[in-house]
């Protein structure tokens, strides 16, 4: 029986890629030793990490005024990262709050910067409120304006790149880097955690505009300071070196596999298959309206929640793992990351509905 891991991260990794870490583990490229045992500062390394740096590039289409750093501390790192880089104390930043991630940035930031929370999108006392750009409060002269394209706990997708904001977008992409094309030129800074599509959690990758660089805060520690990670080449210190052959290895199977376009594809296709079964039942819930709803995250839950226990463990007899909703919402959660095969969905799909045939 083949199984398959829903978890919304650490997430799982494309199969092939798995058995080629499991081939090359003890003798990478005959070395000798393992990739995990060389030095970030050998030739074979450096040309590893500036590979990965140029597939993520094509793979997203990256302009060359863009830096690509690869950095420490996964996404909550760029959480307070991003204030001491791109803000000066006493400033304003805008953030639009959208759900849970967003709002944890927000409480981050505010250590920093004076925050300004733009609007709140998603259920405000039950009711689903998303107000138009036209009605958000924007300061003045904000240092930039941050928000969450997808949120991971709550399953919201935002249908559209904010417009007409002045000051430089910044985008936690943590939940959907590189399962659909994004526009990177929209954007003054992109930064992700690698841990769901890209690789092993600890690594983070940020995608910055370089007229932003240079102005990080006098006191910002040093490993987390975009420009000397730039003229580091992500090196100033030892970098996470088996999380960036990982997501280089991430980064060779998008290509193989016919690049964002081509994985956006078979997105759409999973995400179409899954809330069409639970919008087909009244078993099963999704509250978030349909233009709001993420391709990559899927919350659900069952009209009768005595059953949640019953669902995990037969889910789970049929290897159908990690679909425990978040602790914050309950219920279940399905995440389909780019490594998420359609015959995963297929298989949850089929168990969904016959779970429904025996219990419902
Ligand atoms: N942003 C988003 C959208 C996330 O989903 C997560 C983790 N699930 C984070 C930030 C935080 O990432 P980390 O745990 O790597 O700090």
């Amino acid at each position: 029986m083949s199984s398959y891991n829903f978890c919304a991260g650490p997430a799982m990794l494309p199969a092939d890629v798995m058995k080629q870490a499991q081939q090359e583990f003890i003798d990478w490229q005959g070395q000798g030793c393992s990739v995990m045992e060389i030095s970030h500062r050998s030739a074979a390394f450096i040309e590893l990490a500036a590979q990965a740096e140029q597939d993520l590039r094509e793979l997203m289409t990256i302009p060359d005024d863009y830096a690509v750093l690869f950095c420490h501390g996964g996404g909550r790192g760029q959480f307070s990262a991003i204030p001491q880089n791109l803000s000066q104390s006493g400033q304003a930043a805008d953030y639009l709050v959208s759900g849970a991630w967003s709002k944890s940035a927000v409480d981050e930031a505010k250590k920093y910067v004076d925050v300004n929370i733009a609007a709140t999108i998603g259920f405000t006392d039950e009711e689903w409120k998303a107000p138009e750009q036209n009605t958000w409060s924007l300061s003045e002269n904000a240092a930039y304006f941050h928000y969450c394209p997808n949120e991971t706990v709550d399953g919201i997708k935002m249908p559209y790149i904010p417009q007409n904001i002045k000051a430089p977008l910044v985008a936690d992409l943590s939940s959907m880097i590189l399962s659909e094309p994004v526009d990177v030129e929209k954007f003054g800074l992109i930064y992700a955690g690698a841990q769901k599509n890209i690789g092993p959690s600890g690594l983070s990758v940020v995608i910055v505009r370089r007229d932003l660089l240079g102005n990080a805060r006098a006191n910002t520690p040093s490993i987390m300071d975009y420009q000397l990670l730039d003229k580091h080449d992500s090196m100033f210190n030892t970098p996470p070196t088996y999380a960036w052959y990982l997501a280089g290895l991430v980064f060779k199977w998008l290509k193989e596999q016919g690049g964002v376009e081509k994985m956006h594809q078979l997105n759409q296709q999973k995400a179409q298959l899954l809330y069409q079964t639970i919008d087909q039942s009244d078993f099963y819930n999704n509250r978030v309206p349909v233009e709001y709803r993420s391709l990559m995250n899927v919350p659900f839950q069952l009209a009768d929640s005595s059953l949640d226990s019953a669902f995990l463990q037969q889910a789970e007899q049929q290897g159908l793992l990690a679909l425990k909703g978040h602790r914050m919402v309950g219920g279940m959660r399905a995440s389909i990351y780019n490594a998420m095969p359609l015959s995963g969905v297929q298989a949850l799909t089929d168990f969904m509905q016959d779970f429904v045939r025996r219990m419902g």
